[in-house]
């Protein structure tokens, strides 16, 4: 398969169209942005890393009946990838306080929650990818009740699949966010899943292993991000 015309570049992919109009390739950069592009910096390897991590991922969630857009891994950074219409909305899973919700609710971040919390929010850049709810979702159709109703169900059991996964690697899985898809008519998971997405704490110190150490200036970026992998591609 042959990358044609750039589609799209974005904070941290490149999209190309290809010869298969149904198929692009995805291309991971090491450019990072944080707070709305206000930050940006460089994390040397990031792209090889969340290229494998998110091919990995989408392997095993496909084994586990959740259909996604990855085709298969190309190159340390490219992945080709099914031609999905992304919906408008992120959808961010949380099992542990942290980031903006526990700014928003005032809670210290590692309070564990009583149940998985499910937000969503329009992606606008311009806008700042503000929250909205299932109305908003319906008035504004960004997605029919039948595409977000099978939306809210994959996010829940991709959190099971992946909670699992992780913790048997020693890992937390406190949070992350997933972009969905619409592929031949039907919704298919897209985007990436990395430490550029989750937040992943380190299973006995909480450590951060994710892209908060980039956002907070806490040092050794580049080693956790080997380090997920590593503890991903291990067992
Ligand atoms: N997240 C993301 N992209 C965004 C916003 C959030 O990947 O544009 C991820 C983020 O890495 C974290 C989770 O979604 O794992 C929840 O993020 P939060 O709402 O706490 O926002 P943040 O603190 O990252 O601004």
């Amino acid at each position: 398969m042959k990358k044609t015309e750039m589609l799209y570049e974005g904070k941290a992919k490149k999209v190309y169209k290809t010869d298969d109009e149904k198929k692009y390739i995805v291309e991971y950069k090491d450019d990072a942005t944080a707070f709305n592009g206000e930050k940006k910096g460089t994390i040397v390897g990031k792209g090889v890393v969340n290229n494998k991590m998110s091919a990995a991922l989408f392997a095993i969630l496909e084994e586990e009946g959740i259909p996604t857009h990855q085709v298969e891994l190309l190159s340390d950074r490219e992945s080709l990838v099914k031609a999905v219409k992304i919906l408008p909305i992120e959808v961010i899973v949380r099992n542990v306080a942290a980031g903006s919700l526990a700014k928003r609710l005032g809670l210290e971040e590692g309070t564990p929650m009583k149940k998985t919390i499910l937000e969503f929010c329009y992606k606008n850049d311009a806008l700042g990818d503000p929250m909205i709810n299932d109305y908003h979702i319906a008035a504004m159709n960004f997605a029919t009740d039948e595409q977000l109703d099978t939306v809210k169900k994959y996010a829940i059991k991709i959190n099971d699949i992946l909670k699992k996964f992780f913790i048997e690697r020693n890992i937390k899985l406190i949070d992350f966010k997933l972009e969905f898809g619409i592929y031949d008519g039907i919704v298919i998971l897209a985007d990436e899943i990395s430490p550029d997405t989750c937040r992943l704490w380190d299973g006995n110190s909480n450590k951060k292993l994710d892209k908060d150490r980039f956002r907070r200036d806490l040092g050794g970026v580049e080693e956790v991000y080997q380090e997920v992998l590593n503890r991903i591609s291990k067992k």
